[in-house]
């Protein structure tokens, strides 16, 4: 895909317009190309990917968020690299998850054999952690959705699980998947996450895995971090793209997309996928009917998640290891990985880049969260991280443009079909399971599958 002025736009070109260029409406470029169609994106910002990106700060190269992506051997987001990209990047796997209860630290347990060991609590807490472990990994999905507008603090009341420290480790999990506590995230979401299957197993292979436990992890980083994947995607997809134009105005005429406007410049088309957020969009959908009006006012109260990711750059090797580690206590609880023990080519030789990520403080400014990142915590228990700063980089943004709260889980989202034949919805706030870049690529494969099916007459 190559970068075009608005000038030289000739809409017959293409067959669809995406508009945002977030990794929903990359996606879902990418994969129209693949079914041999040609895209015009056209990005408000300066730069492709929304949220998903990466940039160098003073010889360190960072990612926008601490992006670790989750279930890299079998999840939608890597199949979509598989299937679309002539070559699959390379995915490193992390070496598990980390708890630090004051002075305790823990796994997650994925065996009875292990939770009775499990070194965070005394033996009442193991025992009931292996009663309501057991129940999540043999419920079924079906049950699951019918915990889907109770909370997950509710769910492990009605199951007599109220061990402090197994709810604290359950927050600490369930941040960073839903960007918000145990306490509001939907309870149907937190069983998916803790199960970590959109697919129901067979009844043997729970068994086995709850004798046995798994020592399959399948969450890493990308060698060549975000930038590269977004590059590669970009590479991949036919058509070209506009940069610092924002889409002012999605125009529908007698029930059907008539044209985006671009700047002052209408383009007129009948085939558009919007990654915009939901919450933009009723003040850039240009309806008569009242219909389409009801469901952009209805979709556009969505609530987001916010994350801040601090970056250090360290002046030599201080953790160097690939595990994710998360700080439960003092809260707010936090997650420390060092990203180029996964790909050293995002620091200087023999130097050292962590992440550090929290979901963020309402009330406080990013300077007095940065303050209590550094502090809270890491004197404590990482000292030397923080003797050994070089570089200091941090970052607010929205993480994924829906929470998991009750009301607003996939089950509760629009989905990619608008009242407006010929404009489609795509991006973290519309559909799709899953968190994050996963959720993402469920966003589009929703797309995909309603574009190339039926209705827009050019297709
Ligand atoms: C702090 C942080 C940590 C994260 N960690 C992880 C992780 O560990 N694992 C993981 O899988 N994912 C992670 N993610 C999440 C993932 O990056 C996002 O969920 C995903 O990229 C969002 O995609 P989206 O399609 O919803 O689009 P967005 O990124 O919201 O893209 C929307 C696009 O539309 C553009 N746009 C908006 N309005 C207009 C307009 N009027 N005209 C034209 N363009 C417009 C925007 O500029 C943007 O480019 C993280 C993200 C952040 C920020």
């Amino acid at each position: 895909m190559e970068q075009t002025t608005l000038h030289d736009v000739e809409p017959s070109d293409y067959d669809v317009i995406i508009a945002g260029s977030g990794a929903g409406g990359l996606l879902t470029a990418l994969a129209l190309t693949a079914n041999g169609k040609r895209v015009l994106v056209v990005e408000k910002e300066s730069c492709l990917g929304g949220v998903w990106h990466g940039y160098w700060v003073d010889g360190f190269r960072v990612d926008h968020g601490l992006h670790v992506i989750t279930r890299v051997t079998r999840g939608a987001f890597t199949r979509f690299m598989r299937t679309y990209l002539p070559t699959l990047p390379r995915f490193v796997l992390h070496e598990g998850w980390y708890f630090r209860v004051h002075d305790r630290v823990g796994t997650i347990p994925t065996s009875v054999g292990q939770t009775l060991q499990w070194p965070l609590t005394g033996l009442r807490g193991r025992l009931g952690l292996a009663r309501i472990g057991a129940k999540i990994k043999t419920m079924k999905l079906e049950e699951m959705k019918r915990y889907k507008d109770i909370t997950f603090l509710e769910f492990m009341k009605r199951n007599n699980a109220t061990n402090q420290v197994i709810l604290d480790v359950m927050q600490s999990a369930i941040y960073m998947a839903a960007g918000v506590g145990i306490d509001e995230a939907s309870a149907y979401e937190a069983l998916r996450t803790l199960k970590d299957t959109d697919k129901e197993s067979s009844k043997l292979e729970t068994i086995k895995k709850l004798l046995f436990g798994s020592t399959e992890y399948d969450e890493g980083y990308v060698i060549g971090g975000m930038q590269y994947l977004v590059e590669e995607v970009v590479k991949a997809i036919n058509g070209a793209y506009l940069l610092n134009a924002p889409v002012r105005r999605i125009t529908e005429r007698d029930g059907r997309v008539r044209s985006i406007t671009v700047g002052d410049t209408v383009i007129e088309h009948d085939c558009v996928v919007s990654n915009i957020p939901l919450w933009e969009m009723p003040r850039i959908v240009d309806s008569d009917r009242q219909e389409t009006i009801d469901f952009f006012k209805r979709w556009s109260h969505m609530r987001i998640t916010r994350g801040v990711t601090l970056w250090l750059g360290l002046d030599e090797v201080v953790v160097g290891d690939r595990k994710s580690r998360v700080i439960v206590h003092p809260t707010p609880n936090r997650w420390i990985v060092s990203v180029s023990s996964f790909d050293p080519s995002c620091a200087p030789a023999g130097k050292e880049l962590v992440a550090i990520a929290m979901i963020a403080m309402e009330g406080k400014t990013l300077d007095e969260q940065v303050d209590m990142m550094k502090s809270n915590g890491l004197e404590k228990y990482h000292p030397e991280i923080l003797e050994h700063i070089e570089m200091e980089h941090a970052q607010i943004s929205y993480a994924t443009r829906a929470a998991l709260v009750p009301g607003q889980t996939d089950l509760d989202r629009p989905g990619p079909r608008t009242p407006v034949a010929g404009l489609y919805i795509v991006g973290t706030d519309t559909a799709g399971s899953g968190v994050g870049l996963q959720q993402a690529a469920n966003s589009a494969q929703g797309v995909i599958q309603e574009i190339l099916s039926h209705e827009s007459p050019s297709l």
